[in-house]
């Protein structure tokens, strides 16, 4: 099945990187104009945007939003808009991870967790819906995980988050369900992305074990297929989220987990 969204602008948040890189690309790879969204090194992020629009050959624009700020998510939105000429895919991405027993979180890491893991998806859908309403036709994705759907000790900010996410993907697809919009959730598993990196080798630290070790043993302990998805694989769910054929898959959560949730 070839999918194309030529003529479709989507904005990707979080997508200097891991996961939101890897669905931007899969979305480029269909045609789609894309916005790209994330921190980091600025020479660095204009050659990833200028290496997506030479690649697949479409448009790039980059937005440096900052996701734990409500009025900068809203000018993301609007600068999409103004620069690709419209806003039709939203995959809301961007997210961090902390963990410590929930008697020991920090405060402000939970309150940072809350707001760029699940507020900033808020923001983002409220801000695009009226384009899409307009248009007809929309696709929202939100990156959820696993643990949207069960949960981990040490994780309590970044569980809520997620499972939180989930519930607005459920709400925001039953207020779309006639407009031509689906909203859904990815729910990964384990991706070997700098955000997991960083689990994987506080893990070899703390046990003092090899990187190699630690992975598996962090792959061991939740995931019964013991291997990493990648980013290339989400980008195709996304992906396939986006074409025709899935105009009536709304307001439900797709695992790509390795049979973490089956258990
Ligand atoms: P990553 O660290 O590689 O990428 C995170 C992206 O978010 C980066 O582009 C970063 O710059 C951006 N970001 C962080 N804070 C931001 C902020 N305040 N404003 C704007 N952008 C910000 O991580 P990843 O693993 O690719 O994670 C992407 C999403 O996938 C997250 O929501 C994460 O929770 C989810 N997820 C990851 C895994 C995994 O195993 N890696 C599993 C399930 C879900």
């Amino acid at each position: 099945m070839t999918i194309s969204l030529k003529g479709k602008r989507a904005l990707v948040t979080g997508s200097t990187s891991g996961i939101g890189l890897g669905i931007a690309r899969a979305l480029a790879g269909a045609g789609a104009d894309i916005m790209l969204n994330g921190f980091g090194d600025s020479a660095e992020i204009e050659k990833i945007r200028a290496g997506i629009a030479g690649e697949f050959g479409v448009k790039t624009a980059y937005d440096p939003a900052d996701m734990t700020k409500p009025a900068e998510i809203e000018g993301l939105v609007a600068s999409c808009i103004a620069q690709l000429g419209g806003v039709d895919i939203v995959v809301n991405n961007a997210g961090i991870q902390h963990t410590a027993p929930v008697d020991a979180f920090p405060v402000e890491r939970w309150d940072a967790i809350i707001s760029i893991n699940l507020s900033s998806s808020f923001h983002s859908i409220r801000a695009a819906l009226p384009a899409m309403r307009q248009a007809g036709w929309g696709r929202i994705i939100n990156i959820a995980s696993a643990h949207g759907l069960v949960a981990s000790a040490n994780k309590s900010a970044y569980v809520a988050a997620k499972h939180g996410l989930v519930g607005l993907t459920k709400s925001v697809a039953l207020e779309t369900a006639n407009d031509g919009i689906t909203c859904n959730a990815i729910c990964p598993g384990w991706v070997l992305t700098p955000l997991v990196q960083k689990q994987i080798d506080a893990r070899a630290a703390a046990q003092g074990i090899s990187v190699k070790e630690a992975e598996l043993d962090l792959l061991g302990e939740k995931q019964p297929a013991k291997r990493f998805t990648t980013p290339a694989q989400l980008g195709e769910l996304a992906l396939f989220l986006c074409s025709d054929a899935a105009s009536t898959m709304t307001g439900s959560a797709y695992s790509m987990d390795g049979g973490w949730t089956a258990q």
